[in-house]
């Protein structure tokens, strides 16, 4: 076998290392300091996602291949003619988390320093703008302090809108390790729903949407009310405490929780020297974001809680390079190495280094801004890099119709189906992960390598490569001469020079001397790295923030006021599942994560689904002014009443109604400009449905009625559909959904229960199983899948469930192992009162761990209260 290469997983921000294969082999890397050899089920199965189909090979004009000479020639001409027509703030990139440090940090080259305007934003915006924002106010710099071990050596941690057991399922569990062997670990999760993460909290505060910064200020208020402000630390080191205690001293309680609940997390708090606030998207995908950052960094600075072991603010990122990207300026509002756009000498410091012939004069349009700008025909040519903006943007439809209106669209991306690529004048094949070699930055600041383990397809190239050949076609190839990423590397980090001269955070002085072995050899290395005098991985134990006076700023910040929803409306919270990733374009090809949850849904209180009159599992319209979805009903008491969550993963490629991102408005927040995402009043009814329907089958599935969501399964496709009106020709209909037009159909009728079932085979072997009825149809849908590709007999399948000798395993629970719901209630039953025990009985929880605290729930679900009691 061939020795793996060492490389980081592409998707969360926790930045796992990865050995990996050419064969799609792929392990934990037990040497890498972020995870020590875990891996999430996402990671796992990286194998599953690296083939060759849906990738885009070549570059493409109009639909039509065309060569890279008359692709980069047509690009530079584009945005060549925009700016000499209409000046450089008519053009703009939108870029990606995905991108590499090198990527970001060209594009970011060329749109600041070249084209001279700061139009360049990414989708990192949708994710951690607030702390960016809420960093720099409070410290002078978006300077994460803490590490991961913190949250090991912490007494106390507490979780703020951070579903961390699904989002970051590896610091999940080496937060669980850490607790299970120190059990005096106290952990505390406050989020308006109860989540898998919630299952290993020792107090849970489920707060009303926005009620943050009411939470944190009544905690500051307690700090100084208690007598624990760090009087030498706030002396020496921090301005701001008297009016930020004075304006937490008068807001009202208006967190929503009961006075017993709010008290014990403040007596907690108080009483942890060692304690750990982690935040992340509930805290920053808010019209208040910045708020509630900087409510929390109060909390920390006055308390002198901030920068060593086991204690400090940590804002975790959710894209795997959402830190590089703020360090090489791939935000509108930043320039690279953590320098100010507003600041004239960090600009013309900016300007020198590149040797740039103009730089930005001002900040560009952020996400929401850019966007809005192309629909208003103020953008004439626009590059998308890496990222499928026409579903993850709030008002997704408006963005698609937006970035339609622009005169000329460019897109770059690894497959060419997305639903933003549709929409694209010339398409650039890049190459994607395992191909593709550069560096990225976790949460904790620690840079890792992205190695090549596999070929280039077709003719993709790296994205640095893609952003220099167009430099060099609009006429800066001097300046965009690179003979590697090691030398993009090395140029970035002798950049920090200026950053270091300027006494600010970001110091990679030390890497930018290595040669092109020292680079692709590169050890994960946490920031700062200077030349010399190395000052450890921690900021701010001794003070030394990055304001003019070195001092960090406390700020008085305001509870927004509780916004009630008009009546009848239901606030809508989105987010995301345990194993997809973003819009699916990586993890849907992966059978094993589609099983987990295989379509979008609504997760609904039982007092609203009542009063609406919905039904387990059947189907919800929902409806904002900006957009209609329909999603599967899931009722639960996980989450509070008059409101809702859905997952955002959903694409025009894989539901015909599942875009939760239709429905949010593009509000964003004052500071940040990030967008709201978890907080749209929405009104929901019940869908109606004349049938409901699920299929399995070997050809590709298309999402075409009017609910319908396809996904890849272990023997070919499967799909949840649902119809208006009842077909007359239930073959023909079964025929249209399974994309079978061969074979032979066997139809079973039962017009008393108001069912039908078709087969498809052909020379004995299943093509296809389509299984429609008046309510929801119960197959056992693992099983149905299974069968397709097998001699099964046609009124054997048609049946539905497995034979008595064959218990169906149910959904799946646990991705790595495929087990199921109704193995695991089984062994539940059976007396595996624990999720070790059902490990050792099933395999459940034996692989990546993220299914842990669901089987935790449910075995607090499903085991007989005699034996709970035990
Ligand atoms: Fe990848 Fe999972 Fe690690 Fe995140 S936690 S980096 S998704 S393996």
């Amino acid at each position: 076998m061939t020795e793996p290469t060492r490389t980081t997983c592409p998707y969360c921000g926790v930045g796992c290392g990865v050995l990996a294969r050419p064969d799609g082999t792929i392990q934990g890397d037990k040497a890498h300091p972020a995870n020590f050899g875990r891996l999430c089920s996402k990671g796992a199965a990286l194998g599953a996602t690296i083939g060759p189909e849906g990738r885009l090979l070549y570059p493409q004009i109009a639909g039509a291949r065309a060569s890279w000479s008359e692709a980069l020639g047509l690009v530079a001409k584009g945005f060549k003619d925009a700016i000499q027509t209409h000046g450089p703030d008519s053009v703009a990139f939108y870029v990606s988390g995905q991108l590499l440090t090198e990527d970001y940090y060209l594009a970011n080259k060329l749109m600041k320093g070249f084209i001279g305007s700061a139009n360049i934003d990414t989708n990192s915006r949708l994710c951690m703008a607030s702390s960016v924002a809420g960093h720099k106010r409070a410290f002078g710099s978006d300077t994460v302090p803490g590490q991961y071990e913190d949250f090991e050596l912490a007494d106390t941690i507490v979780l703020v809108g951070s579903n961390l057991a699904w989002c970051h399922p590896v610091l999940f569990q080496r937060l669980a390790a850490a607790k299970a062997k120190r059990p005096g670990m106290r952990v505390v999760t406050v989020d308006p729903r109860r989540t898998a993460t919630t299952q290993i909290a020792d107090l849970h505060l489920g707060i009303r949407p926005d009620g943050d910064t009411a939470l944190f200020n009544a905690l500051l208020a307690e700090i100084a009310r208690r007598g624990l402000i760090d009087q030498d630390f706030v002396a020496a080191h921090v301005e701001g405490l008297e009016t930020s205690v004075a304006s937490a001293r008068s807001t009202p309680k208006s967190d929503g929780l009961t006075e017993q609940d709010r008290n014990a997390f403040i007596d907690l708090w108080c009483r942890s020297e060692r304690v750990v606030t982690l935040y992340s998207q509930g805290v920053n995908q808010s019209a208040y974001g910045t708020d509630k950052v900087n409510a929390i960094l109060n909390c920390h600075l006055a308390s002198g809680r901030i920068g060593r072991p086991g204690m400090g603010p940590f804002s975790m990122t959710g894209q795997p390079n959402a830190m590089g990207g703020r360090e090489v300026g791939g935000l509108a509002n930043m320039l690279a190495c953590h320098l100010d756009i507003e600041n004239e000498t960090h600009r013309q410091a900016v300007q020198d280094f590149w040797n740039a012939p103009v730089i930005c004069q001002k900040p560009g349009l952020k996400a929401v801004d850019l966007f809005d700008a192309c629909g208003k025909g103020q953008i004439q040519a626009l590059w998308i890099m890496s990222t499928n903006p026409a579903v993850s943007m709030p008002d997704a439809d408006g963005v698609a119709a937006a970035i339609r209106s622009v005169p000329f669209t460019v897109v770059s991306d690894i497959v060419d189906e997305t639903d933003t690529a549709r929409l694209a004048d010339v398409l650039l094949p890049a190459t994607a992960w395992g191909e593709k070699s550069g560096t990225v930055t976790n949460s904790e600041r620690r840079i890792s390598r992205q190695r090549p383990f596999l070929p280039a397809p077709g003719e993709a190239r790296p994205d640095w490569k893609i952003i220099a050949d167009v430099a060099t076609q609009m006429g800066w190839g001097a300046d965009f001469c690179y003979a590697s990423e090691a030398e993009v590397f090395r140029e970035y980090a002798a950049m920090t020079r200026l950053s270091r001269d300027f006494g600010r955070d970001l110091d990679l002085t030390g890497l930018s001397g290595l040669s092109d072995a020292e680079y692709d050899a590169l050890a994960p290395v946490v920031w700062p790295v200077p030349e010399t005098g190395h000052q450890g991985p921690r900021f701010f134990a001794d003070g030394g923030f990055y304001h003019a006076n070195r001092k960090a700023k406390m700020l008085p910040v305001e509870a927004p006021a509780h916004r009630r929803s008009e009546q009848g409306l239901i606030l809508l919270n989105t987010g995301r599942v345990r194993d997809h990733w973003h819009t699916m374009t990586r993890t849907g090809r992966a059978a094993q994560l589609n099983a987990h949850l295989a379509e979008p849904y609504l997760e609904i209180h039982p007092e609203d689904a009542a009063r609406i009159g919905l039904l387990p599992a059947s189907l919800a319209r929902i409806e904002s002014p900006q957009g209609t979805a329909i999603l599967r009903v899931m009722i639960s008491t996980r989450i509070a009443p008059g409101q809702a969550f859905a997952p955002m993963h959903w694409t025009a490629e894989t539901s015909s109604a599942g875009r939760v991102n239709t429905l949010v408005a593009p509000l964003t927040d004052k500071v940040s400009g990030q967008p709201a995402s978890k907080s749209q009043p929405v009104r929901v009814t019940a869908f109606g449905a004349a049938w409901y329907g699920f299929a399995a089958s070997t050809e590709q599935m298309t999402p075409e009625r009017p609910y319908a969501a396809v996904a890849r399964s272990d023997t070919g496709w499967r799909a949840e559909i649902a119809g208006c009106k009842t077909p007359h020709d239930w073959v023909g209909e079964a025929r249209a959904v399974l994309r079978i037009d061969t074979g032979t159909a066997s139809l079973s009728l039962d017009s008393a229960r108001g069912t039908a079932r078709v087969a498809i085979a052909h020379k004995e072997r299943l093509l296809g199983l389509f299984f429609a009825a008046t309510e929801p149809v119960a197959v056992a849908r693992a099983h149905v899948i299974a069968l397709i590709g097998t001699e099964t007999p046609a009124d054997v399948a048609l049946a539905g469930v497995p034979g008595m000798d064959r218990p169906d395993p149910g959904a799946i629970v646990c991705a790595c192992k495929s087990v199921g719901i109704n193995t695991i209630k089984a062994a539940i039953r059976d007396g595996a009162a624990s999720v070790d025990a059902l490990g050792g009985c099933t395999g459940a929880g034996t692989g990546c761990g993220a299914c842990r605290p669901e089987l935790e729930a449910l075995i607090a679900r499903t085991m007989p209260p005699a034996l709970a009691a035990e």
